[in-house]
């Protein structure tokens, strides 16, 4: 079993599809869930989502198990012989490994069947983006799978092989990408007085942005990162008028990201004001804060002892957002960091691998979880 799936594995990495692109893993996927006889079996869910069932016949809570089903626009820089086949696209997240582990757990689930309850495997699209778990909720077909109790792991290299980090409350931030658009009035550059540059007012955002989180009264980790800025076009006769600055906003809670996003926007149009500018505001890559339910990670911590897995408290949640927190917060929810490796490139590196060996680990993991509620 653990050869067929770091075989699959391989197979998944080599063939790796961007966000919302993910149509041949999804149909590869949908096509092995198929052959497990699931009870019930839906496509297309938030985009090329899937979901398989398995039913008990006993009532009893219904939990979801997760992967994403997306790679990324990355060159890989590793020879590995199942190097990916897709030129500037690779699995640099490792969710070709996640795949490998649910895929597993559904067959270790199709062979013993829930005795009570359902199990949900979900193999979700678009985690990078941010857009998959908010589009596997907003989805009609979501009231037929909507899980009591949803779990998902992510491998996590510079940390020992097997590790199991984990918190209750907050586990990843909230993290949604700000982009400004500033208008004025083109001028020559010899007469710049007779045009409006947006020049001053990025270099206000530029000076600005940084110090915003210490204008709000929350005690979270609160965050704006500036991403890109540019001024008018590489034409040295012409004063501009339009220019572009986009931000990274990051917090804790939902509600901290609420105050950031009030005081972001706050100071977009006082600056807009001041230079007498046109200003347009637009969010992108929006992640809700996952945030772990205090049961689900009693849960997980108990199936990783019994697995022999060691455990690592946290102390503060992950910076990095994960959009599982879409789905946590439509149920309990937890999520786990699953140690990679000390020596081993951090995701999204261009020379990162999933470690095979975690595979079986994870496996074994969620089915202990299955096992304790389902069996
Ligand atoms: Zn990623
Ligand atoms: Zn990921």
């Amino acid at each position: 079993m653990t050869d067929e799936l770091i075989s699959l594995r391989h197979h998944v990495h080599q063939h790796p599809e961007l966000s919302n692109e993910e149509f041949e893993t999804a149909s590869l996927f949908y096509e092995k869930l198929k052959a497990l006889e699931p009870d019930e079996l839906y496509r297309d869910i938030g985009g090329v989502g899937l979901a398989a069932v398995f039913a008990g016949e006993e009532m009893g809570p219904t939990i979801l198990f997760r992967t994403e089903l997306d790679a990324l626009p990355i060159e890989e820089t590793i020879d590995i012989p199942y190097r990916s086949t897709v030129k500037g696209v690779s699995h640099k997240c490792g969710h070709d490994g996640h795949m490998a582990i649910i895929y597993g757990l559904a067959k270790d689930i199709a062979a013993q069947r829930p005795k009570r309850g359902r199990t949900v495997i979900l193999f979700q699209p678009a985690e990078e983006t941010g857009d998959g778990a908010r589009a596997i909720v907003a989805d009609p077909q979501y009231h037929k799978i909507k899980p009591d109790y949803a779990f998902a792991l992510h491998n996590l290299p510079g940390n020992p092989m097997g590790q199991v980090m984990v918190r209750s409350g907050p586990f990843n931030c909230a993290s949604r990408g700000l982009v400004i658009s500033y208008s004025g009035y083109t001028a020559h550059a010899a007469y710049p007085e007779t045009g409006n540059s947006p020049a001053l007012a990025i270099a206000d955002l530029l000076q600005e942005f940084p110090k915003i989180a210490e204008t709000i009264d929350k005690d979270e980790l609160l965050m704006t990162t500036t991403c890109h800025a540019i001024i008018g076009e590489p034409a040295l006769g012409i004063a501009p008028a339009d220019a572009t600055f986009m931000v990274n906003l990051r917090s804790e809670t939902n509600e901290g990201m609420e105050l950031l996003i009030k005081a972001a926007r706050m100071q977009v149009i006082e600056t807009a004001e001041k230079y007498d500018l046109n200003y347009d505001i637009s969010w992108t890559e929006i992640f809700d804060a996952s945030v772990n339910d205090q049961e689900c990670v009693d849960q997980v911590v108990k199936a990783a002892k019994a697995t022999g897995h060691e455990i690592k408290w946290l102390d503060e949640p992950f910076r990095w957002a994960e959009d599982f927190g879409a789905i946590s917060a439509s149920a309990k929810g937890a999520m786990f960091a699953f140690g990679a490796g000390e020596d081993r490139p951090q995701i999204h590196n261009s020379d990162y691998d999933f470690p095979d060996e975690l595979i079986a680990r994870g496996k074994a993991i969620f089915f202990e979880i299955y096992r304790d509620y389902l069996l």
